[in-house]
């Protein structure tokens, strides 16, 4: 840092330093996930390694440390204030984790990985229990470093989403619990679920499902001069600059639809990544708010338009016409229908629009209670499986297909599984005001027209960056906090007419 500048323009350019490592990382692990040959993964963790170190090193630099405390301490205004406030929640959070724990952390979540991977392919939870009883000790010895004020959870949900308190979310999503329950009950108790079945059991060749992800994608305005598509096991979208954003899906040919939504889902990610501020680019308020508002965007486009009646009465016909055999006779309503099946299933990932917050849900709970210590590790299985059991009327027959099944926790993330909930009470209440806003936007919709909805959501979500906490975005943009209604409404609005309900 050379000392001659402005303490702002000093700042500015460390921050986009900071950002320029955090490019290389993501692009490592994109390369990682898309075409790294196998052998390359012990140099490439060493890589990446090297590169986490740097960024530590970088932002908690004395120099740093001192020059955005005198700049905290100034008064600064707009996104000054922002950028500042911001890069000090990160440095603060990486001085205060000492560094015996991070390392002890990283080490402890590799071994825990390991365990997962062969409790859940063996079904057996008690070879991971010692792993997860030492994740949680760890995990709330990260949160009493950190700091926090109510409870010791806040700690650990603030690092995905970013000024989240439990004590305000906890409520909503316990509402969004007792109000979901008896609508999934009902649904599934329906004659018209009782005659659901997958009707589209056949085989599709892989590369027209591509080039028909690839068309919906160009149309949904996913520019292609600023992105790519590739394939990984994981889909994901890595977005490092609105220039250059990576999505990735998987393609199996005996199903039609997933990897098209998959698809969806993740130029959701990649529209909002793309809109980003550019002028602001490798600064704090040039990034995007939260992972529960980067959420929002992308069960946006792919449950409110990608699974609506009006998409499909758009693309059945060019979906056709790349299988016209296997889809003969199959009509806009059996294809809504089937596109929209409610299935009380175990695995969350597999799970529909419908059920699939009751499965966040469940372990929100539970890793709440894990880090607060109100429920043993030991307790886990049996407690998961009581919980499916009365939110969803199923218990899995195994740990693999239960308490087993998700990789979050084995890599020390607890905190995260509540931001995808959030990202669908976002997403349906900012839905509904682009609605209002819109006029007619089924009938865009309908004609594959989606112009209108994603540039809503850049006017008033996309191009503010991190200018906003989601909270007051979600204020700002619908005149009102955040509320449970719109999901409820949304849900109930599309799915009784689906199952003959009144
Ligand atoms: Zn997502």
């Amino acid at each position: 840092m050379s000392n001659s500048e402005a303490p702002y323009e000093r700042f500015t350019a460390a921050a986009r330093e900071l950002a320029d490592l955090g490019h290389a990382e993501s692009l490592l692990h994109w390369d990682q996930e898309t075409c790294m040959p196998r052998r390359g993964s012990g140099p490439r963790a060493r890589s990446l390694g090297t590169l986490a170190g740097l960024v530590h090193e970088r932002l908690t630099a004395p120099d740093l440390v001192e020059l955005v405390e005198s700049l905290d301490g100034e008064g600064l205004s707009g996104d000054a204030r922002v950028n500042v406030r911001e890069l000090k929640r990160h440095q603060d959070r990486a001085l205060r984790i000492p560094r015996e724990l991070v390392v002890e952390l990283t080490r402890t979540e590799s071994l825990a990985h390991e365990a997962w991977v062969e409790a859940r392919e063996k079904s057996e939870f008690v070879l991971f229990q010692p792993w997860l009883e030492k994740i949680v000790d760890l995990k709330r010895q990260e949160a009493h470093a950190v700091g926090f004020t109510g409870s010791v959870y806040n700690a650990l949900l603030d690092h995905f989403e970013p000024h989240a308190r439990v004590e305000e979310i906890e409520p909503l999503l316990g509402e969004l619990r007792r109000r979901l329950v008896p609508l999934v009950e009902e649904i599934l108790g329906s004659e018209a679920a009782a005659q659901r079945e997958d009707l589209l059991e056949r085989e599709y060749d892989v590369a027209l499902q591509e080039s028909f992800g690839r068309r919906v994608l160009a149309d949904l305005g996913f520019d292609m001069e600023a992105g790519r598509l590739d394939v990984s096991v994981h889909p994901f979208c890595s977005g490092s600059h609105p220039g250059d954003v990576r999505l990735t899906t998987r393609y199996a040919a005996g199903q039609l639809t997933s990897a098209l939504f998959g698809i969806i889902h993740e130029a959701g990610h990649g529209l909002y990544e793309q809109g980003l501020p550019a002028e602001a680019e490798g600064l704090p308020v040039g990034g995007s708010v939260s992972l529960g508002i980067h959420e929002s965007q992308s069960r946006t486009w792919e449950n409110a338009v990608g699974r609506s009646r009006e998409f499909w009465e758009h693309y059945l016909p060019h979906l056709a016409e790349c299988f016209p055999a296997q889809l003969e006779g199959v009509g806009v309503d059996r294809f809504y229908a089937f596109v929209n099946r409610v299935e009380r299933s175990l695995i969350r990932v597999e799970a529909d629009e419908m059920t699939y917050d009751l499965h966040i849900l469940l372990r929100f709970e539970l890793e709440k209670a894990l880090i607060e210590g109100e429920l043993d590790v030991g307790d886990l299985p049996g407690v998961w499986n009581e919980r499916m059991d009365s939110y969803l009327g199923i218990r899995p027959g195994s740990d693999a297909e239960g308490v087993l099944q998700d990789i979050h926790w084995s890599m020390g993330l607890i905190g995260y599984f509540p931001t995808y909930t959030l990202g669908n009470l976002y997403g349906a209440q900012f839905h509904r005001r682009a609605c209002a806003d819109l006029g007619d936007l089924p009938g865009q919709i309908r004609r594959g027209e989606f112009s209108g909805l994603l540039g809503w959501m850049r006017e008033n979500i996309h191009s503010r960056g991190s200018r906003l906490t989601a909270s007051e975005l979600v204020q700002e943009v619908t005149g009102e906090p955040l509320r449970v209604d719109y999901l409820m409404e949304y849900l109930e609005g599309k799915y009784r007419p689906l199952y003959g309900l009144d």
